[in-house]
């Protein structure tokens, strides 16, 4: 049977609740709203969602339910995922016999009901609701928030990181967990570590401050802002990462250690979690720890051939002290790592002891120091000298008694090898007497100090050659003409590098080689004037030296030798932003005229404006002025739009800012591309000016 319904506009006119002249203004804004016409209406206040509800029900023969009255059992949620819920504009109401009864707004929407149909494998029963409830019932069900769902939607979805099988945790069911494998929290977790992991971070760390929660990443040593996250999500994104690392999560007073263990493209990478309470609530810092790392060579680090060599010889010595020394972060770890790659094989019997063990090395045999269990530095080593060994390494020597056991060992056919913090090379010595060690004993088991730092490598792909200026050059003159350095390097920044201009970093070395001369001053507990200078007169290169050759060889800059070397500059980068007064939109059109047109309107509309003339301009200016919105033509030279938009959406760092696309008049399917790409919005060339000042509003608020 069929029968000929009118129209739902010709309804709502013949009701009087709309005039034709409303209904053609809302069919104009219906073009490029994406929205149904209802929807519309009911946004331009022409009539209210109460009266559109009832229109709706009659025309459509759908029972209203009112989700207010309604008695909603929370387990709905388990029926249709939160993605599904939103994207189709639904809220599952009850879980039948024979089918899912289910609100939605626009009863109209034929697809959503097939979908949804062979989504739960069974039928449909469709209630209509105002689109403002289900909108309420979704956030308050599903415990999200609004802006973590757009960024999560925008960002190029990612599965490649995958968290290994660990116990289960403290506190928490099996059930519970399963159920969090698809919420937003877990996907916003993976998104978090897939884009650290892609951005080289080493470090991230998750900071609770008074309205948000800052996510920052460690990249080739610089702390860097990345997003923001709502601070209503933080207790269950804490507990995702306490399940992820086997940690207790109920305790939130303590600080407290774990470990966890990824798969990122098919690699398996450790994550060190430490979580610390702070005053606005659990401060998280996840180490990310590669294995590959483990299985660097002496050569890959930044020794020069010469440097290696020295070294192997004095790494096949039956035994004496190896010393790195240098602050926290300046790649010790990585050096005696690969020191005990080349003294390892099968006829060694090599252990360490650390704290805690970075990485796990085949044929090694690695002990955790853990003062709580009375596993000191101390009580270890005396264990491990009874097990015959060969080589050792201790984590770090920081107290009298296990400075002793380890430089005795060291005299007594074991090559030991261990860390301090000092500046220079020489001046562990001086340490080593105020840790309270006899002269004697460390000039005759000391055979060699590196101390060491980490410099940026310039960035392969935007390398260019420069003039430095003199004051740039001042302090280096001497090292400039010794060794005759003609051609300077730097990194313009580019797409690979985040525009930092370096990507990675190698080690600079002060190598002291103790020979028979300085061991007897030592003895004689010369100053350490007077060992530097002996040092030097047989051939100890500074680090600032040591970090001239790289300058030399086109693999790091004045700029970074001065920083690290020299002025010990500290390694937080000053870039962090700061509040802004007025919103910060950034303009990007290769025509001159409509750049500036755009930028006057929003001046004088309270935005300021940086302007950029093609997409890899835009992507450049996206990463280094973070600008609150972006206004994007399409059709641009070297980039267009599409691909600018995509790239931008595709780093998290990027991810959330609102995008309004400029699209020619009419092409529906670059307004369509432009969507696809993750643009917010868009509007038609030749624009009205004062209807995208109204879309940029809109979306910024929406933003917050
Ligand atoms: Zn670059």
């Amino acid at each position: 049977m069929r029968f000929v319904r009118k129209s739902l506009t010709a309804v709502l006119v013949e009701k009087n609740l709309i005039n034709n002249e409303q209904l053609r203004e809302a069919r104009q804004r219906q073009q490029g709203a994406k929205l149904p016409i209802q929807d519309v209406i009911v946004e331009m206040g022409f009539v209210s969602e109460k009266d559109m509800l009832e229109v709706l029900s009659n025309v459509f023969q759908m029972p209203i339910v009112d989700l207010k009255g309604e008695n909603i059992d929370a387990n709905v949620v388990n029926l249709i995922s939160y993605d599904i819920a939103k994207r189709y504009g639904v809220f599952p109401l009850r879980n039948e016999p024979e089918n899912v009864v289910l609100a939605m707004s626009n009863p109209q929407d034929i697809i959503a009901l097939d979908d949804l149909k062979l989504l739960v494998n069974k039928s449909i029963q469709p209630f209509l609701a105002s689109k403002s409830d289900i909108a309420i019932c979704i956030e308050k069900y599903y415990h999200v928030d609004d802006s973590l769902y757009d960024l999560l939607k925008n960002i190029a979805e990612d599965s490649s990181v995958e968290v290994a099988a660990s116990g289960s945790a403290k506190g928490i069911v099996q059930s519970e967990m399963l159920q969090a494998e698809c919420s937003p929290v877990v996907r916003l977790v993976k998104v978090i570590l897939s884009d650290a992991i892609r951005n080289r971070a080493t470090d991230i760390h998750v900071e609770p401050q008074e309205n948000f929660v800052e996510v920052r990443y460690r990249i080739d040593g610089y702390l860097k802002n990345i997003l923001k996250i709502p601070t209503e999500m933080y207790s269950q994104f804490v507990a995702r990462i306490k399940i992820m690392s086997n940690l207790d999560i109920a305790e939130n007073k303590k600080p407290q250690d774990g470990r966890a263990e990824i798969m990122f493209k098919n690699r398996k990478i450790d994550l060190r979690v430490s979580i610390i309470p702070t005053y606005y609530g659990e401060k998280v810092v996840l180490r990310v720890l590669d294995p590959q790392k483990s299985k660097i060579e002496l050569s890959k680090i930044g020794f020069s051939p010469v440097e290696v060599g020295m070294m192997q010889t004095l790494f096949t010595r039956p035994q004496g002290m190896i010393l790195v020394t240098g602050p926290t972060g300046s790649g010790k770890t990585s050096t005696l790592y690969a020191a005990l790659g080349f003294v390892k094989n099968e006829t060694k019997n090599i252990v360490t002891i650390e704290d805690p063990i970075e990485y796990l090395m085949d044929g090694v045999n690695q002990i955790q120091v853990n003062p709580k269990r009375d596993v000191t530095f101390a009580t270890s080593l005396r264990s491990v000298l009874r097990q015959d060994p060969d080589v050792i390494l201790v984590g770090e020597i920081r107290d009298s008694e296990t400075a002793e056991i380890a430089f005795k060992a060291s005299l007594t056919g074991h090559l030991v090898f261990s860390t301090l913090h000092t500046n220079d090379a020489v001046a562990s010595i001086s340490r080593l007497y105020d840790i309270g060690l006899e002269a004697y004993l460390i000039a005759s088991s000391v055979v060699l100090i590196i101390a060491q730092r980490l410099v940026r490598v310039i960035c392969p792909d935007c390398k260019s050659e420069y003039v430095p200026e003199a004051q740039e050059r001042a302090k280096f003159e001497q090292s400039i003409k010794k060794l005759n350095i003609e051609k300077f390097y730097k990194g313009k920044g580019c797409k690979e590098c985040g525009f930092s201009g370096y990507f990675g970093r190698t080690a600079i070395f002060e190598i002291f080689q103790l020979s028979k001369k300085v061991q007897d001053l030592i003895s004689q507990k010369a100053s350490a004037a007077v060992l530097t200078q002996e040092a030097r007169n047989t051939g100890m290169k500074s680090l600032a030296e040591s970090g001239m050759e790289k300058v030399a060889l086109g693999i790091s800059t004045l700029e970074e030798v001065a920083r690290v070397a020299v002025v010990d500059m500290p390694i937080d980068a000053p870039e962090q932003k700061t509040k802004r007064e007025k919103p910060l939109i950034l303009i990007t059109d290769d025509e001159d005229n409509i750049r500036k047109l755009v930028a006057m309107r929003l001046k004088t509309a309270g935005f300021d404006t940086i302007e950029a003339i093609n997409g890899v301009e835009a992507l450049e200016m996206a990463v280094r002025n973070h600008p609150d919105l972006i206004v994007m033509d399409v059709m641009m030279p070297l980039m267009d739009g599409f691909e600018a938009t995509k790239q931008i959406r595709s780093k998290l760092e990027t991810a959330s800012i609102p995008i309004v696309m400029l699209t020619a008049k009419g092409d529906a399917n670059s307004e369509v591309q432009g969507l696809d790409a993750g643009a917010d919005d868009y509007i038609a060339k030749p624009f009205d000016g004062a209807r995208l000042l109204a879309r940029i509003k809109l979306l910024l608020k929406k933003k917050g």
